[in-house]
């Protein structure tokens, strides 16, 4: 699995840009390595260790892509219909023995392979029989309604670069390609961690001053849909020597821990400086909203001793708006990075603001919004509250406008760029 030593980061200062951010993480942390080797069926989320170079064409063979008659197209008349004879018949997964003549035509059936000699097919809807024959209509292309081999992929072409995630259209591909196994990478360990003594689990009952462990579900539930094996590391009170035992233990055999909460700047926040204790810390607060306390930093992974690769930890903040802001823009690309993926950049979108909006120069903002297609535009309208903790504002909205950190005014009609929820929430 990927190694990071505590010098693999440069401490950046007060506030760090979000691309920054990213760009230390592209730059530094080592992408993964070794394989293991799944069946095609296991292969889901999975991310490909080595480029798949088709070992065939697809379709392997010229075919009909019709239910139909296969003839020359050369014995066509471009201005009238034309009487070809039915000689034979092309099932699917049979073998055209027969060749075919002049003014003849073979019957095929949709994936059947096209007789030696024709070119072109015609639907059977498109031609009247009678009897031995049928009628075909004139204006066909030559070449129409047949599909020549590794006209969707071509004999040794990459199919897929590895660092892909595999989805459904992925392994359709590969199997498609005759895979029965693909070498992926190992999948990282994440260990997800809440922190706070006013936490309680879900199904346990709320005491005075208490409320529930949201965060740690959220993203476990994030980390579902990412390559990587997650587990829950529960929570850690707000306690120093608790907190910087449990993640120094834990990451002894995690290759990424994430924590929420306890990384902001008051005494009760002990995720910080656990990180500084036991190992180093990469970068503390991010110039976005929400999201501003942020930490990232590395913690040895045996015994103190770094050169034995260090475990990257990601403090997100408590409130869980920004955690959700957090994770997406720095533990998942770190993640992806870990893993061996290729960088996947969250989906965005071009829309209308609908909405009013004025923020401080410097800061990158995810502001909530609602979307409704009016007219072939899309736009954005604001969600009304704007508080990082509330999480109803995530189940009521659809996305986040991503406002640069230049900019300092939103008016009704501008541009702006949405990142839907959709595939990421
Ligand atoms: P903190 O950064 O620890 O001061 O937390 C900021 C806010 O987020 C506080 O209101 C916390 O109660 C809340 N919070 C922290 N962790 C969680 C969590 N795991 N689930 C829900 N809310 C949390
Ligand atoms: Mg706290």
């Amino acid at each position: 699995m990927a190694q990071l030593s505590d010098d693999c980061f440069a401490f950046g200062g007060a506030l760090m840009s979000v691309e920054d951010a990213q760009a230390l993480i592209a730059a530094r942390v080592p992408a993964a390595t070794g394989e293991d080797i799944v069946p095609l069926a296991a292969a889901r989320g999975r991310v490909l260790a080595r480029d798949l170079v088709a070992p065939i064409p697809l379709p392997p063979f010229f075919n009909a892509a019709v239910d139909g008659w296969a003839f020359r197209h050369s014995d066509l008349d471009a201005g009238a219909p034309t009487r070809l004879r039915e000689t034979g018949r092309v099932p699917a997964g049979h073998a055209a023995a027969l060749p075919v003549g002049g003014q003849e035509a073979l019957r095929v059936f949709t994936g059947a392979p096209m007789p030696p000699g024709t070119d072109t097919c015609v639907m059977q809807e498109d031609v009247q029989r009678d009897g031995d024959t049928v009628l075909v209509p004139p204006g066909l292309k030559r070449g129409a309604n047949a599909r020549p081999a590794g006209e969707d992929v071509a004999l040794g072409s990459t199919a897929l670069a590895a660092g892909r995630v595999l989805g459904p259209a992925e392994i359709g591909l590969a199997a498609a390609l005759g895979q029965a196994r693909l070498a992926v990478r190992p999948l990282p360990r994440v260990g997800v961690f809440s922190t706070g003594d006013e936490l309680a689990p879900p199904g346990a009952p709320l005491r005075a001053a208490q409320t529930h462990d949201s965060n740690r579900f959220t993203l476990l539930a994030m980390l579902a849909g990412l390559p990587c094996v997650a587990s829950d590391l529960g929570i850690l009170p707000d306690d120093a020597v608790r907190t910087a035992a449990a993640l120094a233990e834990a990451a002894r055999d995690h290759d990424l821990l994430l924590t929420s909460g306890g990384v902001s700047t008051g005494e009760e926040d002990h995720v910080r400086a656990a990180i500084e204790a036991g190992g180093s810390l990469v970068f503390w607060r991010l110039a976005v909203k929400p999201g501003r306390p942020a930490a990232m930093g590395v913690l040895p992974k045996a015994g103190g001793d770094f050169r034995a690769g260090g475990t990257p930890v990601v403090g997100l903040p408590g409130n869980p708006v920004a955690a959700v802001v957090c994770f997406l823009h720095l533990a998942r690309p770190l993640l992806l990075r870990l893993a061996g993926a290729a960088d996947r950049p969250l989906p965005r979108y071009g829309a209308v603001a609908g909405f009013d909006y004025r923020k401080k120069a410097g800061r990158r903002e995810y502001v909530r919004v609602t979307l409704r297609t009016e007219g072939g535009a899309t736009r954005a309208e604001k969600f009304p509250r704007e508080g990082a903790g509330l999480l109803s504002s995530l189940t009521q909205s659809d996305g986040f406008a991503e406002l640069p950190e230049e900019v300092t005014r939103v008016a009704p009609g501008d541009a702006v760029t949405v990142l839907p929820f959709a595939g990421m929430l």
